[in-house]
Order: structure tokens, then C-alpha cells, then sequence
């Protein structure tokens, strides 16, 4: 890590401005170099934090005025010395600055490297790092609050909290195995098997409600799927508020997949408009329908639209029979039919009473969609919430690990077996934080960032 980096911090191409960021023991010298600051006096103060007026050069040539942002070690960033240069917005000024910056002895950034050296130099854990990319790329103002939650360490604070019960638990044992005949401090076993359902209860909980961060963060594979003409068409265009599909009263119109996202009560949906599914003998509408009944596989949330007062088909009760959990139905068009009718006829069940047409009914799908996701609102969106899948899964096995470990107290194990399992039941969660963690994920993780970050 005793390299300098570079790296251009903005997309590139043509914007009003452009940054670019250094970080490193050599970013102050490089920039001494090359930068020429219109108040001198007050850059020789080093002041920490601090926006400066100047022009950069390339030896004498002057390539750009620029503003300088000076972040000292250890509060920056990265906890190394950092620079952002913000010059005008033009690809070719940003590029020389860049080269410039590498001709005084910087090092072209990877991926991430930026975040990685927080990373390892203790300004964030990898919770937070994994945030970082998360809210760059959210969506809905809930995964960016989730993703903020996580950047400012809520998530962090819980699961080393955790770390620290299982650690200090481990700790007993391992002092009652060392010293089995001294009089040190152990536990006996009903308290240490309290200590350990205490943290299988806390994994528990974290699990419960990862589902939804999960949601959260990536969102639901919607298939909207119904007959020929029900008005899938509209419904996909009113959510997106465009006219993406083409809607006409000829049924069979809608012969591919549309893929499109949108937010329904804070919930990412990645819809997919189908082909409506019918008895047909085009060819190419047949495929339609084939891919129909494969988006309905993969599908995490099934949006069944029906006509009002029409009788379900043999394929609607197919649907209903197979993925009864991830349903919901809109009974669409019910703007022609009389109120009464509609009481009579759908009593029961996840219906929603529609009309796309005037825009009735898409407050009480904000609120099934919601109502799935934070399963009745046992969740909420302000929870430190896991939501990545790599974390998830390092918390499964550390709950399976507690769970063994608990079943060994049960079965009068002796303490050397307990203490394997806590062990492991430690490493997971380490590796959730990034406490104890391999190179390789390190690099994994951190090369899905961009560069300049
Ligand atoms: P799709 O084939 O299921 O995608 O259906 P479309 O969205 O293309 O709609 C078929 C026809 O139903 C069009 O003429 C729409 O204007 C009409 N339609 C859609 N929603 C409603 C509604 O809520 N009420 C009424 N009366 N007509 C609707």
C-alpha cells in the first residue's frame, strides 16, 4: 500500500466538471508538483478539509484551473493523505491531468482500490463497503436508506455485538479447557448454554428480516401474467407512467417479454409483461406463451390480471394452484361492472379490486406489496437489515454452527467439541465484517466497485 493512486473519480465524457482523485503517501508531493495555488498563504497552512482555488501544470505548460480538495490522513476517506482535483469537464483536460499525475509518480487505481484501502486501514468495515456500492447503484429512496443504514454503521454495530457475545462465550470455554484445575472463571453449563441461545436467538432475528433487506436492496422479479386483453398492457404502462407496451383492444399484441422497473410503494419491481396466455395458433405467439409459463418460474411476485366478472380459466387456476404464495390478483376493469356485483362476486382472497383505466386500485397494491415484504410490518425499512447475499449466507452458517453447538451442551459434549463449533460459529460472523476474511473475497468484493471509488 505505499503506492500513490489516481484515478478519475466521474464518468468519463463530456460534463461540466470532472474529479479526480489521488490517495497516498505521495499525493501532497505530487500535488506541490504540479498545482499552483492562487492564495499561497493559506495552502501553506495545510489546512485539513479545504477547497483550493489554482492552476495545475504539466512543467510549464498550464493545463486547467482547478479546484483542489485537500483530506489529510488520518480522517479522509481512505485514512491516507487524499486529493481531488475538480477540473473542467472536457475528457481530453481530465486525461492529461490524469497522465500528469501518473508522470509524477502515481499509480493508475483498480477497481475499488480506493474503498479497499478504507477497508484496510480501519475506516469502514466490509459491511460498510459492500454499502458503499449499494448506494451508488440504488434505485428507490428505501434501498439507498438501507444502504445509508449499513454506510453509517447500524448493521456493523449488531453483528459485532454478536461477534463479541459468541468471542467472550469462546473465551470461557477456552479458559475452562486451558486451566480445567485452576481456579479461574468458567461457566457452568446452563449459563453457557443460555450465552449461546441468547446468539442463536440474535441470528435468528438477523435472518428473519434479510429476506426483506433483500428485497430491499435487489428488488422483485414481477411477472405480470393474464389472458389475452385484460389489460396487462395498461397496467404495465400505468406503473411506469409511459407508454411502453402497446395497448389495443386486439388481443395477442404483446407476442414478447418487456422488461422494465419501477417503484411500487418504495419496492423495486422489475416487471415483466408477458405474452397473454390463450389456446393460439400463431407460431410466434405460441413461443410468447412458452416464455410466459418460464418468467412464471423464475418469478418472485406474480401479478394475475383478470377481467371482472369473467370466470377463471382452467391456466388462471393452474397459476393460482401452483404459486399461491407470490400472487396477487387484480380483478381489472371493474369500472364496468356495478359496485354490488363486485361485493358479491370476490368476497374472499389476495384480490384487488382494479381499474387501470380510472386509475383505481394501485394504492392497495402499494400496500399488498408492502405488506408481503415486511411481512405485515414485523420489519421495518429503519432495521439494520442484512441484505446481501454474501453476508446472508455467513450468517447462516454461523447460525448452523450455534445451532450445533447448542445440540452439543445438550448432549454433555465435552468443552474441546463445544469450542469447535464456536470456533467456526466465529469465523462466519468475522467474515460478515470483515474481521477475519481471505484475500481472494477481498479482491472479489472490491472489483465490483468502479474505478475512483
Ligand atoms: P393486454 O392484452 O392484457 O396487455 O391488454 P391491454 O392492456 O392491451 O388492454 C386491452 C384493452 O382493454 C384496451 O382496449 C384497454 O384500453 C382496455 N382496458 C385496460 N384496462 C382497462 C380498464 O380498467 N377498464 C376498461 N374498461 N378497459 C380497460
Amino acid at each position: 500500500m505505499d503506492d500513490t493512486i489516481v484515478a478519475m473519480a466521474t464518468a468519463m465524457g463530456e460534463t461540466s466538471i470532472h474529479i479526480l482523485r489521488m490517495s497516498g503517501s505521495k499525493a501532497g508531493t505530487i500535488i506541490e508538483e504540479c498545482f499552483e495555488p492562487q492564495n499561497m498563504e493559506r495552502w501553506s497552512r495545510r489546512e485539513n478539509f479545504t477547497l483550493n482555488l489554482g492552476v495545475f501544470r504539466d512543467e510549464l505548460i498550464v493545463l486547467d484551473e482547478v479546484l483542489v480538495g485537500r483530506m489529510l490522513a488520518p480522517s479522509s476517506y481512505t485514512g491516507e493523505d487524499v486529493y481531488e482535483i475538480n477540473c473542467h469537464g472536457g475528457t481530453f483536460v481530465a486525461q492529461r491531468i490524469l497522465q500528469t499525475c501518473i508522470r509524477h509518480g502515481a499509480q493508475l487505481a483498480e477497481p475499488g482500490e480506493f474503498s479497499k484501502r478504507a477497508f484496510l486501514n480501519g475506516k469502514m468495515d466490509l459491511i460498510q463497503a459492500e454499502a458503499v456500492i449499494d448506494l451508488i447503484c440504488s434505485r428507490t429512496e428505501t434501498s439507498a436508506n438501507l444502504a445509508l443504514t449499513q454506510l453509517r454503521g447500524g448493521l456493523s454495530e449488531t453483528i459485532v455485538s454478536l461477534r463479541e457475545k459468541i468471542l467472550e462465550t469462546l473465551a470461557f470455554i477456552e479458559a475452562g479447557i486451558d486451566f480445567p484445575e485452576d481456579d479461574v472463571e468458567t461457566l457452568d453449563r446452563e449459563t453457557l448454554e443460555i450465552r449461546v441461545n441468547m446468539a442463536l436467538s440474535d441470528t435468528r432475528h438477523l435472518l428473519a428480516g434479510s429476506n426483506t433487506g433483500k428485497i430491499l436492496r435487489d428488488g422483485l422479479l414481477t411477472v405480470i401474467v393474464g389472458r389475452p386483453n385484460v389489460g396487462k398492457s395498461s397496467l404495465l404502462n400505468a406503473l411506469l407512467q409511459e407508454e411502453r407496451a402497446i395497448v389495443t383492444d386486439i388481443p395477442g399484441t404483446t407476442r414478447d417479454e418487456i422488461r422494465e422497473s419501477v417503484s411500487v410503494g418504495g419496492i423495486l419491481l422489475k416487471l415483466v409483461d408477458t405474452a397473454g396466455i390463450c389456446e393460439s395458433q400463431d407460431l410466434v405467439e405460441r413461443l410468447g406463451i412458452e416464455r410466459t409459463w418460464k418468467a412464471l418460474q423464475e418469478a418472485e411476485l406474480i401479478l394475475l390480471v383478470v377481467q371482472a366478472n369473467v370466470p377463471l380459466t382452467k391456466d388462471e387456476y393452474h397459476i393460482l394452484n401452483i404459486y399461491s404464495e407470490k400472487v396477487i390478483i387484480i380483478i381489472n376493469k371493474i369500472d364496468l361492472l356495478g359496485k354490488e356485483e363486485i361485493i358479491s362476486e370476490y368476497k374472499d382472497g389476495h384480490w384487488i379490486p382494479f381499474s387501470v383505466l380510472q386509475h383505481s386500485g394501485f394504492e392497495e397494491l402499494e400496500a399488498e406489496v408492502r405488506r408481503r415484504v415486511y411481512q405485515g410490518e414485523a420489519v421495518l425499512a429503519s432495521d439494520p437489515l442484512l441484505s446481501n447475499v454474501r453476508q446472508i449466507s455467513a450468517l447462516e452458517r454461523c447460525d448452523a454452527s450455534l445451532k450445533q453447538a447448542s445440540e452439543s451442551i445438550k448432549m454433555g459434549m465435552p468443552w474441546d467439541i463445544l469450542s469447535i463449533d464456536l470456533h467456526e460459529a466465529l469465523h462466519y460472523i468475522s467474515e460478515i465484517t470483515g474481521h477475519d476474511v481471505q484475500e481472494s473475497l477481498l479482491e472479489d468484493i472490491f472489483s465490483r466497485f468502479c474505478i475512483g471509488k
